[in-house]
């Protein structure tokens, strides 16, 4: 949590009380707020409201098939809007408020505006855990649908100053939480029934989703229909990406893990959480240094490591 004043001047940057009903306002007339959770800076708006939305995808430059997540204050707001089985239930009980987002049934009266799910018959739900996004949500009555606060395609914002960055004045206000906490994107998962597929990997792992469940998720398939928004290029800094390097070339910016140095080390101590909490910031930063090239240190593909690597592979592809 950033509780320093240094960024006191910025108008678009702000934080505290007055900050937070402020927000409530400018959402609650249609408008749309920066704001921080524990995975990435969000671009949130009122989710019932079609103009509000299609302000958010004008923003982003959001493709109009990519649909977004709700956020919700609780497990029963949740239900307003979507149909929560019983596994849905049980697993929104274990990992809520947090980084899981259920892709479940809408109900027959969702009052979210068709674009938020890119006219599907599922919605995308998730209580965040953190507490000004919280706050939020209690302070405005409303269900803000709110994807990352960046340009589409790009480096996901886990700092006030990455929005800035990627969406400048287009969002005239930012809830300033500091840094994310986890630093990387919600899990998702889509409830089949008495069954479930992780849509996305995330903070919430495979072995978590398990051990809650007692059963193994059902593997991917129809993906372009199941995870419209799963592009193969997302999360892209603007130079060439190379993946598993162990040694630098000369031009490279090299982000090192464990023992393998780099410019920049995601956790020297090799831990993943440390790692994932950072990554986005790290790829801010070689983005913006002097070298033309980026490379990665190999990263276990265990735990949170599952959800780095799905994001580092998609940083390494060409849109
Ligand atoms: P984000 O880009 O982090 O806002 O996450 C949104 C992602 O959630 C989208 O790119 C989709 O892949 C996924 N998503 C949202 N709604 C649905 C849905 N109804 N069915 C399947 N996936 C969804
Ligand atoms: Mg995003």
């Amino acid at each position: 949590m950033s509780g320093s004043n240094d960024h006191i001047d910025d108008n678009a940057r702000r934080y505290g009380k007055q900050a937070i009903l402020a927000a409530a306002e400018r959402l609650q007339s249609g408008g749309l707020v920066a704001v921080p959770t524990e995975t990435v800076y969000g671009l949130a708006a009122d989710s019932t409201n079609a103009s509000a939305i299609a302000e958010i995808y004008r923003t982003k430059g959001r493709p109009d098939f990519n649909p977004l997540i709700v956020h919700v204050p609780s497990i029963q707001a949740a239900g307003k809007l979507g149909l929560l089985n019983d596994l849905a239930d049980r697993l929104a009980k274990e990992f809520w408020p947090g980084p899981l987002t259920l892709v479940v049934p809408k109900t027959a009266d969702c009052p979210v505006t068709p674009a938020v799910t890119a006219g599907l018959e599922t919605i995308a739900l998730r209580c965040p855990a953190h507490h000004l996004m919280q706050k939020l949500l209690a302070t405005t009555g409303l269900f803000l649908a709110a994807p990352s606060a960046n340009k589409s395609g790009g480096i996901s914002p886990t700092k006030p100053q990455h929005v800035e960055h990627s969406l400048g004045n287009a969002v005239p206000m930012i809830l300033d939480g500091g840094a994310c906490e986890s630093g990387i994107e919600s899990t998702i998962v889509a409830i089949r029934g008495d069954d479930y597929q992780i849509l996305r990997p995330g903070p919430i792992t495979t072995e978590q989703l398990e051990k809650s469940t007692g059963k193994r998720a059902i593997d991917k398939q129809g993906e372009t229909i199941e995870a419209p928004g799963q592009l193969a290029s997302h999360y892209a800094p603007t130079k060439p990406v190379r993946l598993n390097a162990t040694q630098p070339e000369p031009d490279d910016y090299h982000i090192g893990f464990g023992d393998i140095g780099g410019n920049i080390n995601l956790s020297v101590s090799g831990d993943l959480a440390e790692a994932a909490s950072i990554l986005f910031a790290a790829l801010h930063i070689a983005d913006s240094s002097d070298m033309p090239h980026i490379a990665i240190a190999p990263i276990p593909k265990t735990g949170i490591g599952v959800a780095i690597n799905d994001r580092l592979q998609r940083a390494a592809q060409k849109a």
